[in-house]
């Protein structure tokens, strides 16, 4: 199997991520010239709206090869309204590399990034850019990064000699500091090992637009990288990413484990759906491959009705992203164009964006997204211009709220009706901010059987919950189901459904 690394970049905006991957680029040998974001032709800046703003909006790849081993190239957006995307690519990467500007140092969203980074236990390299430009020296640099983003920032500064370098890292470790003592040198698979658990950030400096110390960087970081290990027998995947080019909709995955044939059989969701092709995209071209394998990125077409976000075969569903928008906009239609028949338009697209989760609010009789601010609402306008030939608008942005409890609580909701039976007793617990909502079962299977308890867990994880206050949606609660019971004759599915929500409420 060929060597791969998945490797995401990511940056502040204006940091240089987009130069920066050129150079990767012309490095390896893919590119001719050094293309200029400034001057719009940068090669993974294939969306028109992106030329134009000169802003990295969709995640895309591009490929190249250092020795032996394959870097497909994963680009993330830079602007903080797009950051539930950047999330959701980060759990397919094996390793990231962190763009720092050596004129303005760690910034607000570097540090955000920097966090997210550590909550998916993502290796990670920094690259301080722009070096060719006056700054306060690498020294200074490193030590501002070691404050801001803590000690295991650890400095390769360029042109010392491996001594002086092997010294400053057998901090790091006692095997780091006995392979000092010893030979004056550094022990690499110890390096691999510490920067594989986040004990270690090495940070290296160059200059993205001259290419220097970027060759020096890669090779550093082919030698350091943590080679993840996938179980070669059993297919898994992980989609990170939905997209369309054209009419086609292309699913994006990484294969996590076995392999995904052409005209494979694709399971999810009780669906059945066959893998029709597989391209691997570098840039706005793909080749077409008959095989994608562990370890490597690709698009596949034939499926209808995936999410960003999702698990295939042994991969697990991901988990909802921390960096969720707190505005919810109401959608404005031109006349001649009604809300029932928009809604679907609105769905296709956020399978590519979960996060914008449209719905009908009944209530106050519109339709609402939810939009991180102005940059992404400007993207959306133009996008639904471009794809449907539709001119929205947004209301003003207000503020999503949401509800939990303040202590335990329990409820039993009985739903009864003629030739109908459901009775459920939940027990609900705060649980601190930002987890979510968690399920569980205390149920004995011979007082409530599995069948039953799995619809009122699936009920609970896949219904919009909501509060009892203002009706907004519930989070950071802990529901377990104490006991149910259902009739031997008149139970049918929909009662728990009905049951459950009447507890919860
Ligand atoms: P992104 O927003 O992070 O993708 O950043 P870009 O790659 O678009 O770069 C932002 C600006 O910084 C552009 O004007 C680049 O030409 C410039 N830039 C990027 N890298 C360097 C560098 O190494 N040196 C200098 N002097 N300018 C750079």
């Amino acid at each position: 199997m060929k060597k791969r690394l998945v490797v995401g970049i990511l940056a502040h905006v204006d940091a240089g991520k987009t130069t920066l991957s050129e150079a990767f680029l012309y490095m390896a040998g893919k590119l001719r010239k050094l293309g200029r974001v400034d001057h719009g032709d940068a090669f993974l800046d294939t969306d028109e709206v992106e030329r134009e703003r000169g802003i990295t909006i969709y995640a895309k790849e591009a490929r190249f090869e250092v020795g032996d081993t394959e870097i497909v190239l994963a680009d993330t957006p830079g602007h903080v309204d797009f950051s539930a995307e950047t999330e959701r690519v980060l759990q397919v990467l094996d390793c990231a590399v962190l763009v720092v500007s050596a004129t303005d140092g760690v910034q607000a969203h570097t540090r955000t990034l920097s966090k997210l980074l550590d909550r998916y236990g993502v290796p990670t390299f920094i690259f301080v850019n722009k070096t060719d430009l006056p700054f306060a020296g690498e020294q200074a640099v490193a030590d501002g990064i070691r404050k801001d983003l803590g000690e295991s920032a650890a400095p390769f500064f360029s042109g010392e000699n491996e001594r002086t370098r092997a010294e400053r890292l057998a901090l790091f470790s006692e095997k780091l500091l006995e392979k000092y003592t010893e030979d004056g040198t550094t022990d690499e698979s110890e390096l691999t090992r510490l920067i594989s658990k986040r004990k270690l950030i090495p940070v290296f400096f160059g200059s993205a637009r001259t290419a220097d110390g970027v060759g020096a960087f890669l090779n550093a970081l082919v030698s350091l990288a943590p080679r993840p290990v996938y179980d070669p027998d059993i297919f898994g995947a992980r989609i990170f990413k939905i997209a369309h080019d054209g009419n086609v909709r292309l699913t994006f995955m990484k294969i996590t484990g076995g392999a995904l044939n052409v005209r494979d059989v694709v399971k999810y969701d009780g669906k059945t759906e066959k893998a029709a092709q597989i391209r691997l995209y570098s840039g706005n071209t793909f080749r077409q491959t008959d095989r994608a394998e562990a370890g490597d990125i690709c698009a596949v077409i034939g499926l209808t009705s995936t999410r960003a976000g999702q698990g295939l075969g042994a991969e697990e569903d991901g988990g909802s992203p921390t960096l969720e928008p707190v505005l919810t906009y109401r959608v404005i239609l031109p006349e001649n164009c009604p809300e029932r028949l928009f809604f679907p338009k609105l769905t296709e697209l956020s399978e590519e964006d979960p996060s914008l989760r449209p719905v009908w609010n009944e209530e106050l009789q519109e339709l609402q997204v939810r939009l991180m601010g102005d940059v992404q609402t400007e993207i959306l306008t133009r996008k639904i211009r471009d794809r449907f030939g539709v001119e929205v608008s947004f209301g003003e942005g207000r503020i999503l709220y949401k509800e939990t409890v303040a202590s335990a609580v329990e409820g039993v909701g009985h739903f009864e009706p003629l030739r109908h039976y459901a009775e459920v007793h939940l027990l609900i617990e705060p649980l601190p901010r930002g987890s979510g909502i968690v399920t569980d079962s205390v149920c004995p299977t011979d007082e409530l059987a599995s069948n039953w308890q799995n619809l009122v867990d699936s009920v609970l994880n896949e219904t919009q919950l909501s509060g009892v206050l203002i009706g907004a949606p519930l989070t950071d609660v802990k529901i377990t189901l104490l006991s149910g019971r259902s009739h031997p004759k008149h139970t049918e599915g929909g009662d728990f459904r009905e049951a459950t929500l009447r507890a919860l409420r």
